[in-house]
């Protein structure tokens, strides 16, 4: 596979805990423009006055693009790359069409890319996507692969119960309890909840509420017998009360009383908190995945695929990506024999 020729996403060097950018998958969806340039269906042609039908393109639909309100006519797929610790060069591992209203939308998607890079690609730690991944895919990515999923937390606004979480408003869900948490609080109580993260409410002098963050420390995974995984992460909490450091794992995947608890583990308990620094260096891998975005666009002519129906504008999008995975291959070859230090050891 490209991405290991180049020495992205080495196994030997993966890290479940602070994932390199070469394990790192940005996905990201982007809906390319339909050679079909009206939504009339029919058409007059001015010198007989004839009504001649207009060509239609099957693949076209409506999308909605970066969380925007205005919907875009066109054909959309998701793209996964994997990047070196250089500049401008990446592998596109994975492209999938995204159907207009099929339900799944990009965020399923995006959740069968990363299972398939999982497979593809032992070493890959970190799939990173934004908002449109929500509780249920981050789950489903995370139960099926053992993957990390990064992408924001849920926010919402001060005024419909969201919390001041870092600036932002953000969702937040009480903890129930738990036999790892109930050991390490035997003699002191903390009001925990989950927001993004575990974080500890406290009332100030004042009377207003404090929200701070408890600190994530390393992440461990589980292969279970069903082929599925868990995966939990060490948490320490200093505590005024006792002197002491608590420190306790909790669950990123979801327990056998969530489900009795109402309480959707992946969309309150995100595998980073904002804060976190490698919440912000993986993340900044996934905005780095819209410089695809005006490469694709620079490509196509006016962003405009030069194909009707579906499985020609594929055969497009395809060709296009394996022009951009021959040319980074083409720059890591260069960059070896310029005895420049290559990404990572050659495969
Ligand atoms: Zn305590």
């Amino acid at each position: 596979m490209r991405a290991r020729e180049l020495g992205l996403a080495d196994p030997g060097t993966a890290s479940v805990t602070h994932p390199s950018c070469t394990h790192t998958l940005g996905v990201d969806g982007k809906v390319f423009n339909s050679p079909q340039r009206t939504l009339d269906t029919e058409r007059v042609d001015r010198a007989t006055g004839e009504i001649r039908p207009v060509r239609q393109d099957p693949a076209r639909g409506q999308h909605r693009e970066g969380g925007a309100s205005d919907v875009v006519l066109g054909t959309k797929f998701a793209i996964m790359s994997v990047r070196a610790p250089m500049a401008g060069l990446r592998v596109i591992t994975g492209i999938q069409h995204v159907p207009a209203g099929d339900g799944r939308g990009e965020a399923g998607a995006f959740v069968d890319l990363a299972c398939s890079a999982a497979e593809l690609l032992p070493g890959a730690r970190a799939p990173v996507g934004d908002g449109a991944l929500r509780g249920t895919h981050i789950n489903e990515i995370q139960t099926r692969t053992g993957l990390q999923v990064v992408s924001p937390p849920r926010t919402r606004s001060l005024g419909r119960g969201g919390v001041p979480i870092g600036g932002k408003g953000q969702a937040i869900k009480q903890l129930r309890p738990s036999p790892s948490r109930d050991k390490a609080f035997a003699s002191c109580v903390h009001d925990l909840r989950a927001a993004g993260g575990i974080v500890e409410r406290t009332i100030a002098a004042d009377g207003t509420e404090i929200y701070t963050e408890v600190e994530r420390g390393k992440v461990r995974r589980d292969a279970l017998a069903s082929g599925l995984w868990s995966l939990y992460a060490v948490h320490r909490l200093p505590c005024a009360q006792t002197g002491v450091t608590h420190e306790w794992s909790e669950s990123l995947t979801p327990t056998s009383t969530d489900e009795s608890y109402g309480f959707n583990r992946s969309e309150y308990m995100r595998a980073y908190q904002r804060s976190d620094p490698d919440y912000r260096r993986i993340y900044a891998m996934r905005q780095d995945t819209e410089s695809f975005n005006v490469q694709f666009e620079q490509m196509f002519y006016k962003n405009r695929l030069p194909a009707w129906g579906l499985h020609r504008q594929t055969l497009a999008v395809l060709g296009a990506v394996m022009a951009q995975n021959a040319w980074a291959l083409y720059v890591w070859h260069h960059l070896a024999e310029a005895n420049k230090e290559p990404p990572g050891a050659a495969a």
